[in-house]
């Protein structure tokens, strides 16, 4: 009997690289991706294919709108601002992806994925610097601070996730204060963190053209 893989593995097992879309079970040998990799000669094909240089392009492109849960419109947006800012447009453009504010959930344990903290912004439980904030794109800057609203159901469901989520550590340009609660932006966020496999530069060429 054909075994069930998971639709999100399969994402992971079709781009043949670890795409952290389920949270905790992705650091894990269930991961099937690990588990793939570690059996005998268990190299993760592409059925075979040989991908043409535009393939290999859209596929690196394709595991980022993934990786971070953004469709091609907003890829797009990302991609210009990131653009006309000073400096390596591929670097611009992941720093701006790592900052949004899912993501930053996602690092400090709000949420057990990048999906899972979309869906915690969604319903109305984060604010940032005091404000409520239901924007999944919204983007943190140094200094940001991060905290449930001040609601009894949102604080327990918060702290309930980043006890569950305790043995993901936050990258270093985030942290959790005292309290164990509040989200704390220190700096902006360091390249030599990011977990994902990713040739930005192939991004790029591809939507430079
Ligand atoms: Fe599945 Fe996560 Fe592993 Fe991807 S990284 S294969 S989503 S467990």
């Amino acid at each position: 009997m054909a075994r069930h893989i998971d639709p999100k593995c399969k994402l992971c097992r079709r781009e043949g690289v670890k795409l952290y879309l389920k949270g905790y079970r992705c650091e894990t040998a269930k991961c099937s991706i690990t588990k793939k990799k570690s059996l005998p000669g268990g190299k993760l094909s592409r059925r075979g294919k040989k991908l043409s240089s535009y393939g290999i392009h859209f596929r690196e492109k394709q595991k980022l709108k993934r990786y971070y849960g953004v469709f091609e419109r907003q890829f797009r947006n990302y991609y210009h601002k990131a653009e006309r800012k000073q400096g390596n447009t591929g670097e611009n453009l992941l720093i701006l992806l790592e900052r949004r504010l899912d993501n930053v959930l996602y690092h400090i344990g709000y949420g057990f994925s990048r999906s899972h903290a979309r869906q915690v912004i969604n319903h109305g439980h984060i604010t940032v610097n005091g404000r409520k904030v239901d924007i999944a794109s919204f983007l943190v800057k140094e200094g940001d601070v991060v905290r449930p609203v001040n609601r009894e159901d949102s604080v327990n469901m918060i702290k309930i996730n980043i006890d569950s989520n305790k043995n993901r550590k936050p990258p270093s340009w985030l942290e959790l204060g005292d309290d164990g609660l509040e989200g704390r932006v220190l700096q902006m966020p360091n390249m030599d963190e990011m977990s994902i496999d990713i040739q930005e530069q192939l991004v790029v060429e591809l939507c430079s053209t």
